[in-house]
């Protein structure tokens, strides 16, 4: 069979490390990116917050309390992307197989690069070293035949460390390796795999895959391929987006109450690509993941243009409401995104609202990992 090298790309406490970078007068500080509100959450920590048990999506009022001397910045979302852009670029001086996940995380198939560089592991460190000569900044990388393995690899030797999983070695990593490592196990997930006896991926390979179906849905079947150690997913190239979007996933499932804290954030940073692309929308998009993977997507149209930030923020609070709640849902992404785009410019003046239907979709699983 045809082995695949596989690397994963992940900045160290991106949005923090950037702001350390322009602010070099912080280092050794606590830095806590986020906006300042008494709803907001915490959009990025850093090293020396994390000591103090701060970590993203963490409410900021309990943040202050844990850690009064942090330093506070509001995020910077364009100078992010900036760098993201930059990095891309370093990348593709090796592959074009780069599949981005956030602005500071991707993929790369190197299995063939334009260097014909033999080893991964190589490609990864030579990655590593352009990043932080050209930026200043430190990335993790994970090294594994598959998107899966990968990225728990890039989690190994965090921060500014490399782990590599050949192929041989997969079995026994797995073996130990603990369930909630696992993308795609949060919490609601993590107790119900611990109700059945299962702490390891080890564990998960002595279950049918017949049994993980009835236990987890479609998810079980997910399961059962990566207790093996098996992802076929190929890494897809990015394509230019028909629709502007921005969302989050969670290190833990949350109720939606709290998931909604990220809205305001999320729509700051999705207004400020609205107006830098120069274009204007009439639809808003409200994306939702839940922890078992269910995704709820829910859209308003407008017979006009989303005229300000606030509108934006007013269409995603009105889309929140809509979600039917259950007071056992937990969620574990939360995401908006417009729609509808035309270049900036076109007057307008109506302001009206039509409704779509709600939809509810089954998500691919495949996307989930
Ligand atoms: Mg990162």
């Amino acid at each position: 069979m045809h082995v695949r090298k596989i690397i994963h790309i992940d900045m160290d406490a991106f949005y923090a490390s950037v702001e350390l970078r322009e602010q070099p007068q912080l280092r050794g500080k606590p830095v806590v990116v986020a906006w300042d509100g008494p709803r907001s959450v915490i959009c990025a920590a850093s090293y020396e917050a994390r000591r103090f048990g701060l970590h993203s999506a963490m409410s900021v009022a309990t943040a202050k309390r844990l850690c009064p001397q942090a330093v506070y910045i509001a995020p910077h979302f364009d100078l992010y992307r900036q760098v993201s852009q930059q990095i891309h670029q370093i990348f593709a001086q090796y592959t074009d197989l780069i599949e981005p996940l956030s602005l500071d995380e991707a993929y790369l198939d190197v299995t063939r690069n334009h260097q014909h560089i033999p080893y991964a592991v190589d490609v990864a460190r030579r990655i590593r070293a352009d990043i932080a000569a050209q930026t200043g900044l430190t990335a993790s990388a994970g090294i594994a035949p598959n998107k899966f393995l990968a990225k728990i690899a890039s989690d190994w030797r965090k921060p500014n460390g490399q782990f590599a999983l050949p192929p041989q070695k997969v079995a026994a990593f797995l073996e130990t390796l603990p369930l909630a490592k696992i993308p795609g196990v949060g919490k609601v997930t993590l107790q119900k795999m611990n109700a059945l006896g299962m702490h390891t991926a080890g564990d998960l390979r002595a279950f049918e895959r017949g049994e993980l179906l009835n236990h987890f849905g479609r998810y079980g079947y997910r399961l059962y391929d990566l207790a093996r150690g098996n992802d076929e997913r190929p890494v897809k190239p990015s394509r230019e987006r028909l629709q502007i979007s921005t969302e989050i996933t969670l290190p833990e499932d949350l109720p939606l109450a709290e998931i909604s804290r990220h809205l305001p954030h999320l729509g700051d940073d999705l207004w400020e690509q609205v107006t830098r692309k120069k274009i204007q929308a009439r639809s808003v998009t409200l994306k939702l993941k839940t922890a078992d993977f269910r995704i709820i997507t829910r859209s308003l149209t407008y017979s006009s243009a989303l005229p300000d930030a606030a509108s934006l923020q007013q269409a995603a609070a009105t889309l929140i409401r809509r979600i039917p709640r259950q007071h056992d849902d937990a969620f574990r992404l939360i995401g908006i995104g417009v729609g509808h785009l035309m270049p900036a410019g076109q007057q307008q003046s109506l302001w009206h609202e039509e409704e779509n239907e709600p939809q509810t979709s089954e998500s691919d699983q495949s996307e989930a990992v």
